[in-house]
């Protein structure tokens, strides 16, 4: 049964996310006090993100953007749209509805979607077989990153008939590349958006955003350097959040704010010498792929429990570090296309060589001592690499530890299952 699109989004934001942000201001529980005001103001954050898009849906000189990984918000914002980048949606179940999500992907396989796609699609399918997707939107897609959204993309145009744009992402990573990815979205997305919302582009507009979004990018970078520094500043749980932000919010002044605060109090620490706690760093590992979204307490426990902290996730680890040159249009969309190749999953569409190549020089930077590698049922491109990950792991005396699971759905690996991997590896490989 169709229902009412967006509700049960909207009920989670306004019945558990908004109280949530007081409480962590308030009465942050033990021991984390002294971080509260940051998941407060993260969370206040995300809050804004999905009323911003609830506005959108009801305000007929808006529209909302639904948009793939391979995409950066800057564009739909300089055009006035609420932006959801759609492959961050599950995540906003999985952390507070674990209900929504077996309903959602049940409901994609009863409509014939295959379970062996990856549950990012299926979720998403699901949302729109449910009608949760927010209406009075467009879609904005890519070759980028896998054939699990080529699957799904074109299923979600059909049954929501709304105007969606695809893109060819380059498979190389190199400046030619980026420029013909640049040279699509002059082309082919600016008329687009021009078309959906009937607006011109103002390219004032345009470089106000981005450069909004310069100044939280600078934050971001900033703060990821911070998580270099034994032990480091913030919780696995907090440093996942910069990231998180900026793919969902760059170009928001809220954004900006948020990670200027994050980034602030991470600074501060290393300063003064306090970026340990509240457990001890035994083990710094880089988690390659995604970490399961479904287990709120995992970084805190494998910190109390195992003395080991995730320092970075590498597929949210932005690999250009530089802010968008905002000289002409032509830089601005250059630098748009670095970031949306760059970001998170778009990164899964190189080859495994350069993908693991990337993974080592992460796990340098961040002077890790294990990965943890996540086996995603469904991602042919991750699981594919495990042979190659473990072969260069074992060539540098690299501790890795493969998990197969699905990282938005439970039923596949428990949560407990989940712990006692990882307990084992840590007990017995990392002692
Ligand atoms: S996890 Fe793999 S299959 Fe799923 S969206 Fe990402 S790249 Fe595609």
């Amino acid at each position: 049964m169709m229902e009412t699109a967006f509700q049960r989004t909207m009920e989670i934001t306004e019945g558990f996310l908004k109280p949530m942000v007081d409480a962590f201001r308030e009465e942050m529980p033990p021991p984390f006090e002294e971080f509260g005001h940051l998941y407060a103001a993260a969370t206040a954050e995300n809050v804004a993100r999905y009323q911003d898009i609830a506005a959108a849906m009801v305000d007929s000189r808006r529209k909302v953007a639904l948009f793939e990984f391979g995409l950066v918000p800057q564009p739909f914002l300089a055009f006035g749209c609420a932006a959801l980048c759609l492959e961050t949606y599950p995540l906003f179940f999985t952390r507070t509805s674990m209900d929504t999500v077996y309903d959602f992907i049940e409901a994609a396989e009863s409509a014939g979607v295959s379970s062996e796609i990856c549950s990012t699609d299926r979720f998403l399918i699901g949302a729109a077989v449910k009608g949760e997707l927010p209406g009075n939107s467009f879609f904005v897609t890519s070759s980028s990153p896998c054939d699990g959204t080529h699957v799904a993309y074109p299923i979600l145009q059909k049954m929501f008939e709304s105007p969606m744009l695809y893109l060819d992402a380059p498979y190389r990573y190199d400046r030619d590349a980026v420029r013909y990815y640049a040279g699509q979205l002059k082309e082919q997305l600016i008329p687009f958006l021009e078309g959906v919302t009937g607006k011109r582009l103002d390219i004032d507009l345009l470089r106000e955003v981005v450069e909004e979004s310069n100044r939280a990018y600078e934050h971001l970078c900033d703060v990821h350097d911070t998580y270099k520094v034994v032990p480091a500043p913030h919780n696995g749980f907090l440093r996942l959040v910069p990231y998180l932000l900026y793919i969902s919010g760059a170009g928001h002044p809220g954004t900006t704010h948020t990670l200027k605060l994050l980034r602030d109090d991470a600074v501060r620490r290393v300063k003064e010498g306090r970026t340990g706690g509240p457990f001890e760093e035994r083990h710094r590992a880089l988690w390659v792929h995604v970490t399961p979204t479904f287990d709120l307490e995992l970084f805190q426990w494998m910190e109390e429990q195992l003395g080991a902290m995730v320092v970075s996730n590498s597929l949210s680890s932005s690999a250009i570090l530089e802010p968008i040159e905002t000289e002409s249009l032509e830089s601005m969309l250059e630098g748009i296309a670095w970031q949306g190749l760059d970001m998170t999953m778009s990164i899964m569409r190189y080859d495994t060589e350069k993908l693991i190549q990337f993974s080592l020089n992460t796990y340098e930077d961040y002077r890790c001592d294990c990965m943890i590698v996540t086996q995603h049922v469904g991602c042919k491109s991750i699981c594919g690499a495990q042979g190659m990950i473990r072969r260069v792991c074992r060539e540098r005396e690299i501790p890795v530890l493969f998990l197969e699971m699905d990282y938005n759905d439970d039923r596949v690996l428990s949560k407990e299952m989940l712990r006692n991997q990882l307990e084992d590896f840590f007990t017995t490989v990392m002692e």
